[in-house]
């Protein structure tokens, strides 16, 4: 059965009496059907949320197809729940861009998943279009402005940053130009549009506190200058007040149940290759505020989403995870030791062995964070029992939990050695969460700091353009702020093609955006776009709906 299907034979209990599980009185949820509802922010209490375990869920670097993070922190969350840790996963909301693209939906799969799946994956409640339409009144607002012979701040229209977002992989929309049509029509400029995840709305509601915090964030967002110079921010445009009220349910976490009735929280945050791509401090908080055990998940691989998470989320709500969960593939594994893509199927212990150094890299990464790892080895139906004793032997050489989860065939009851093991290394209390840098350091030391030790490059090059940028990031003063590096996720270097562990790289930042109200800067580096394309034979060929309303090829 594929995923889909599996969820259609689950009978799904009522949102109210998951809430009641949750330990937020149901009366206090709004509903979105049966099987949905926001979370109010009342239900979040800090002292509480301090006494919960975070575990963060990352990876090796991925294949295409994705290593299976979703999948585990769900079936670690059941897992942990059957052995009396009420525990919650915290997740991020799926994009439409992947659902339609290559890697399909992000609720995990087989017998470890949230639902009702088809949902969550399509437009669930609405959040990612309260983001897109804040984030398109700003641009609205702007060129209005540019327009206005009453109202002008006199922006000069060469400088503006500030683009359009949609939740679609369209590249035709990376370079536009609007304002065509004569006087009446706007000015013409050159723009763009990014996908919405890459939003800096969508980071502002990933790092806001609460709807004080998300207006403050707002009003700083940095648009460009004026002709005398000036720079110009969106409360220059009285923006903010609108924005955040576009807001007023986004803000607020999604309630769902997993498969085994557990609850599940899922609230913002996709694509850590291009943006912050954690799911919201506001969703983890809440999860952390009723819970023993809080499992979230940051990826692509660990270099990305985990270093953002560590760094740049960590940091900004003061939360200390207690373990890193690892998920590794036997067929990535195999991808990074040189097979071939159709081939990873087939047993294969020379490639296998030749992609250890990614897996070990990875590990070297998450011991610079002083945090406990577990090696989750995701079990696919095509491993065979050599290739599974090889992780474990290379784990056993290093003094690293392992634990074999077969969470996707099995749900929980996959997932009891890799609880017991999270349990063990959360009660051994050995992890002491420690930054990589200091947000206080230069850019270029931060920036430095992670290309070399985290993706292991010998030095950072950079543009002209990236330059200038440095030069204007100085000027506005931003230096203190955190660095959100957009890359590849398929190296851990910025070329794509350059598997396994690299060396000897040089990181190319093209150019470096600004995002002043979430609070990071954005070296882009390598070829990375922040609007993803199709590829030649969409996922979405294969969706369908009959018309009894029932879904297929969703995954
Ligand atoms: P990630 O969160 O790392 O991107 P997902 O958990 O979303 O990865 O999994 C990616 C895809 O792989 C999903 O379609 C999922 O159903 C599938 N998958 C994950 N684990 C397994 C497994 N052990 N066996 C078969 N398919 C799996
Ligand atoms: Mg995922």
């Amino acid at each position: 059965m594929n995923d889909l299907q599996i969820a259609k034979t689950i009978t799904l209990k009522p949102i109210t009496s998951i809430a009641e599980k949750f330990g937020v009185d149901p009366e206090h949820i709004e509903m979105y059907g049966k099987y949905k509802a926001k979370l109010p922010l009342k239900a979040i209490n800090k002292q509480q949320a301090d006494k919960s375990n975070l575990i963060l869920v990352s990876a090796i670097s991925p294949t295409p197809a994705g290593e299976g993070k979703t999948t585990i922190s769900i079936g670690l969350s059941e897992g942990l729940n059957r052995l009396n840790k009420k525990t919650t996963v915290v997740l991020r909301e799926p994009s439409l861009g992947p659902i339609f693209g290559i890697k399909g939906g992000a609720t995990g799969g087989g017998y470890s998943q949230v639902l009702p799946m088809e949902d969550i994956n399509l437009h669930f409640t609405g959040d990612f279009s309260a983001i897109e339409k804040a984030h398109n009144l700003l641009s609205a607002l702007i060129d209005n402005n540019i327009q206005s012979k009453t109202n002008s701040l006199l922006i000069d229209p060469r400088t503006i940053g500030w683009k359009r977002v949609i939740d679609m992989n369209d590249r035709a929309l990376r370079h536009t130009i609007v304002g065509l049509g004569g006087t009446a029509s706007g000015i013409p400029r050159e723009t763009g549009f990014d996908i919405t995840a890459a939003s800096e709305i969508m980071a502002i509601l990933c790092l806001a506190e609460n709807l004080t915090d998300l207006k403050k964030r707002l009003g700083n967002i940095f648009i460009g200058f004026t002709f005398n110079k000036e720079p110009i921010y969106a409360k220059d445009l009285k923006a903010e007040g609108a924005m955040a009220t576009l807001l007023k349910d986004a803000i607020k976490p999604n309630l769902v149940q997993t498969i085994e009735g557990n609850p599940a929280i899922i609230h913002g945050g996709p694509f850590a290759n291009i943006a912050q791509g954690t799911n919201t401090v506001i969703g983890t908080l809440m999860g952390m505020s009723h819970s023993d055990y809080t499992v979230t998940e940051a990826g692509f691989g660990f270099d990305l989403g985990a270093e953002k998470f560590f760094d740049i989320k960590c940091q900004s709500a003061g939360l200390k995870p207690k373990a890193v969960v690892l998920t590794t593939t036997i067929r990535a594994l195999k991808y990074h030791g040189g097979a071939d893509l159709k081939s990873l199927t087939t047993p294969d212990l020379d490639a296998l062995k030749n992609g250890l150094p990614n897996l070990e890299k990875h590990l070297e990464n998450i011991s610079k964070f002083k945090v406990s790892p577990v090696i989750a080895i995701n079990k696919f139906t095509s491993d065979s029992d050599a290739e599974i004793q090889l992780i474990k032997d290379f784990a056993a050489t290093k003094g690293i939990k392992v634990a074999l989860a077969d969470v996707w065939a099995k749900g929980g009851g996959g997932a009891l050695e890799l609880a017991q093991c999270v349990i063990d290394v959360v009660e051994a209390k050995t992890s002491n969460f420690t930054p990589l840098y200091n947000w206080e350091s230069s850019v270029t030391d931060k920036i430095e700091t992670i290309a070399t030790e985290i993706y292991g490059a010998e030095y950072v090059d950079y543009t002209a353009k990236a330059k200038a940028h440095l030069r204007k990031i100085s000027h506005l003063g931003l230096d203190h702020l955190p660095i959100c590096i957009a890359k590849t996720q398929k190296s851990l270097s910025d070329n794509p093609k350059l598997l396994g562990r690299p060396k000897d790289f040089i990181i190319t930042v093209r150019e470096i955006e600004i995002a002043a109200g979430a609070g990071f800067l954005i070296p882009i580096t390598g070829d990375i776009m922040r609007m993803p394309g199709l590829p030649a034979h969409p996922a979405s060929e294969n969706i369908d709906i009959n018309d009894e309303g029932e879904i297929t090829g969703l995954f």
